[in-house]
């Protein structure tokens, strides 16, 4: 039997005929997009839209994508974001064009084209504080005033910014603006600063600066050294749009790239904000950026979630302008839908009670040999010893069973998965009067065959006691509790989303009992635990001797109900 197919559904993504339509118009040979995270955090799921996406398009057209640190702020930036960044886009199964590049790469660049902003009189130095720029730059319903430096001559503005760039001044002093228009109903196009004064090692270019271009002067520029052709960033980006625009038309740049505005994703039951995913870190909220429960690709890679569930995922949203909240079933769904396809089948007791089977000879074990795939064959078989002593999960049996309880009952008989038929004679108990132990029977005559006269409907998980693996189990469940993390369940504010931390996202379960197989589990492999859902190896605290399981996500959607 072949792999089954994905079910995901692909949804609209606008750039594409736009790719098309300027291949096809010969705009382009080929295109370049790039993928530009600020090294100030771990990336998160929205991030994994952009990547998708930008990486995407290169694939699908024949161009290439390339990576760029945009490391223009010079203290939030750490070695360790940069080294993680590129191991999660290597991750979600994508390739950067050549070398890593680094906004940074271009600050000479940037200088100079700073001074031909001055020299054509299109930029000035100006010492207003920033209290007094706030003043001057008015607000939506009112125009800005000019600033009283906006007419220094070329001269004074060429000597001011080389003593800015020499260190003549403290931080705040005085910024390069670009000479726009006071006026205009755009604030972006209100003089924006070009350069600031941050006396402040950078991780790239150490002390060489003590002056910084903001983002809006490196970004566009940075597009066009690097001949990308769409450049595509989320919608709070499209009022910069006239600037970016203003810049590559005022600059004697190599290439015009175009900027596309998309809706960032936003997902309910989730924090896609890395200041609020640092506080929950900086907080002990959860165990660090790769905690589980973190819609960090770190978090979600150690969860169990396959790189290819998240590029569906981000298929099955598409790409638009119009915002919107996506719910997080549909990750979910994805992530199930793959491990249903491709996760080994395996039984772990989670709850273990012991079985003795009475009528089972004493000293006999039996190797059965189960599927480790229902639907697909290559995969193999697992081998599971079937002995007189085995656990059963306790939830498995009920002395006051519910209505439609197809399990053990006292008396009844249920089936063991891949084994016999069995039946519940009695229950020991502990001085408290918890059940410790069953008796059963099995029958022998039931090994791959309904029993003779009587149907058995109940199908149980098991494991041997002698040759199973103790393990421990944490049960993941989402991290917040209410769809909108800043609301609470009725609509209203809480103080902070902390309040709204799902106390059971985290139940920790020892003494489970793994098969035998299980034993070789390795890091990165998922599994399905029969009627438990969907686990894999904790890549952080597991050990063969002391083995930690993590539950990707349930069997089915049980969110609420
Ligand atoms: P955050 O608000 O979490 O700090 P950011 O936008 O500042 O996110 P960057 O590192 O600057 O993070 O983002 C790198 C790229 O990823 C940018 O092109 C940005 O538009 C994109 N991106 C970030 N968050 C999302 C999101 N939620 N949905 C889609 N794209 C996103
Ligand atoms: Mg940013």
């Amino acid at each position: 039997m072949s792999k089954p197919e994905s079910s995901v559904t692909v949804a609209a993504n606008f750039l594409k005929p736009i790719v098309e339509a300027d291949l096809q118009s010969g705009k382009h040979a080929s295109i370049v997009t790039r993928f530009p995270p600020e090294p100030n955090g771990y990336l998160h799921i929205g991030h994994a839209k952009s990547i998708c996406l930008n990486f995407g398009l290169a694939k699908e057209f024949g161009g290439v994508c390339n990576l760029r640190f945009d490391d223009t702020n010079p203290e939030k930036e750490e070695d360790e974001y940069i080294q993680a960044i590129q191991e999660d886009v290597q991750w979600l199964g994508f390739q950067w064009q050549g070398d890593v590049h680094y906004a940074s790469d271009y600050f000479d660049q940037l200088f100079a084209w700073a001074l031909h902003l001055i020299k054509q009189g299109l930029a000035y130095v100006c010492d207003l504080t920033p209290e007094q720029a706030r003043e001057y730059r008015g607000d939506l319903k009112t125009p800005g005033k000019n600033s009283p430096y906006r007419e220094r001559s070329v001269e004074e503005n060429l000597a001011l910014f080389e003593r800015m760039r020499a260190g003549e001044f403290a931080d705040g002093d005085c910024v390069l603006r670009a000479k726009i228009d006071m006026a205009s109903r755009n604030m972006n196009m209100r003089d924006p600063i070009l350069y600031r004064i941050r006396h402040a090692h950078h991780h790239q270019t150490g002390d060489k600066w003590c002056i910084y271009p903001s983002y809006d002067f490196t970004h566009g520029q940075s597009d066009a050294i690097e001949g990308i052709t769409h450049s595509i960033c989320t919608l709070e980006f499209e009022d910069h749009r006239p600037l970016y625009e203003w810049f590559l038309e005022h600059l004697p740049v190599p290439s015009q790239p175009r900027q596309y505005e998309m809706a960032r994703l936003n997902l309910n039951y989730t924090v896609t904000s890395k200041r609020k995913l640092k506080k929950l870190v900086d907080d002990n909220h959860v165990s660090g950026w790769d905690d589980p429960r973190m819609s960090t690709l770190q978090g979600y890679r150690r969860r169990g979630y396959t790189p290819a569930s998240i590029r569906n995922f981000c298929d099955m949203i598409g790409v638009n302008r119009a915002g919107g909240i996506v719910d997080l079933s549909m990750l979910e769904f994805c992530i199930r839908e793959d491990l249903d396809n491709n996760a080994a089948r395996a039984m772990c007791v989670l709850k273990p009670l012991k079985v003795v089977i009475t009528n089972y000879p004493e000293n006999q074990t039996e190797q059965l040999e189960l599927a480790r795939h229902p639907k697909n064959e290559e995969m193999g078989k697992r081998v599971i010893p079937f002995a007189r002593e085995i656990y059963i999960d306790a939830s498995d049996y009920e002395e006051q069973p519910p209505k439609g309880f197809k399990r053990l009952v006292p008396g009844g008989e249920v089936r063991l998965r891949g084994s016999y038929v069995i039946r519940a004679d009695e229950a020991i108990r502990d001085a408290q009067g918890n059940i410790v132990e069953l008796r059963c029977t099995y029958d022998a005559e039931t090994l791959g065959k309904n029993p003779e006269g009587r149907k058995v409907k109940g199908v149980i998980h098991w494991v041997p006691v002698a040759e199973s693996v103790e393990c421990e189990v944490r049960l993941y469940d989402r991290l917040f509790k209410t769809p909108n993390p800043d609301k609470a369940e009725d609509g209203s504010d809480v103080e902070s989303f902390l309040e709204n931390i799902n106390p059971e996202s985290l139940v920790v379960l020892k003494g489970c009992r793994a098969e035998p197989s299980l034993a070789q589990a390795k890091v990165g492999e998922g599994f399905q635990f029969e009627r438990e859902g969907y686990f894999c190896v904790d890549s952080r605290d597991s050990t063969p001797d002391a083995m930690v399981f993590n539950r990707t996500v349930t069997l089915r959607d049980s969110w609420g109900k």
